[in-house]
């Protein structure tokens, strides 16, 4: 499991997370909701090792992992935008991982390939990024996270650039595919009905804190917190 304690995060004098503590099981898919500035990236951010907590501390298993470099943590990231490279193919796109990984040559064919199956993409290994559509980078993107076999998936927001009809089947293929591999995840958005769809449990973040957690089913019938019912449409 993963685990944050009292997480701070302080820029310059404004206090965006302000004493964090989440746990998250292993394989479960946990959503973090909340308004924009919450602080939900910066929270992520952080557990990805791609920016220090001011205090605090993270644990994956009995593992104390918030001094690790970003690339020692074995995660996998999924963010708004893609961030492939332009100039390697799909494939070379996840296999760059591995390669840093010094993985011999032919697990990582192997493994790429297995990835491409996984996220629907075994036709395309050889094109490049410009040549797919978002939702084809967005699942190279899902592809290159799960080639590592990580510990745990972070997604930021990773459909808000798709259209409506692409970002249901994008969501519905990630959830499965989750689920398939049983890899612990949190998935940062704003979008409520996206948080119902997928989460195991939703965490309501407000203003750098968490103010509540439940299933969607928890949330929807008897929110706690007179936030989280404005917050999810139930109140006037
Ligand atoms: P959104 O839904 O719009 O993506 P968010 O919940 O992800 O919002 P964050 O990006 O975490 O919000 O930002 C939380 C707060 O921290 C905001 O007030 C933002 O201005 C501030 N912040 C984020 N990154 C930095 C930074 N590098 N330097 C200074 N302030 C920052
Ligand atoms: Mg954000």
């Amino acid at each position: 499991s993963l685990s944050i304690r009292q997480l701070t995060k302080q820029f310059d004098s404004n206090l965006v997370l302000k004493g964090i503590d989440l746990e998250v099981a292993a394989g479960r898919f946990v959503v973090l909701l909340g308004p924009s500035g919450c602080g939900k990236s910066t929270l992520l951010r952080t557990i990805a090792g791609i920016s220090d907590p001011s205090s605090g501390g993270i644990w994956l298993k009995d593992r104390r992992i918030d001094a690790m470099p970003p690339e020692q943590r074995n995660f996998g990231l999924v963010f708004q935008t893609y961030a492939l490279f332009p100039h390697m193919s799909v494939e070379k796109n996840v296999a760059f991982g591995l390669e840093m990984r010094r993985v011999n040559k032919r697990d990582i064919a192997h493994r790429v390939a297995a990835a491409l199956e996984l996220v629907g993409l075994a036709d395309y290994a050889k094109r490049l990024p410009k040549q797919l559509s978002g939702g084809q980078q967005q699942r190279v993107a899902l592809a290159r996270a799960i080639v590592i076999e990580p510990d745990v998936l972070l997604f930021d927001e990773p459909l808000s650039n798709l259209d409506a009809k692409l970002r249901d089947t994008l969501r519905d293929d990630l959830r499965a595919l989750q689920q398939k591999l049983g890899v612990t995840s949190i998935y940062v958005t704003h979008d409520q009905s996206e948080a119902m769809a997928l989460g195991d449990e939703i965490v309501v973040m407000k203003n750098g804190e968490i103010v509540e957690r439940g299933t969607p089913i928890d949330l929807y019938r008897r929110p706690a917190y007179r936030f989280t019912a404005e917050f999810l449409g139930m109140t006037n």
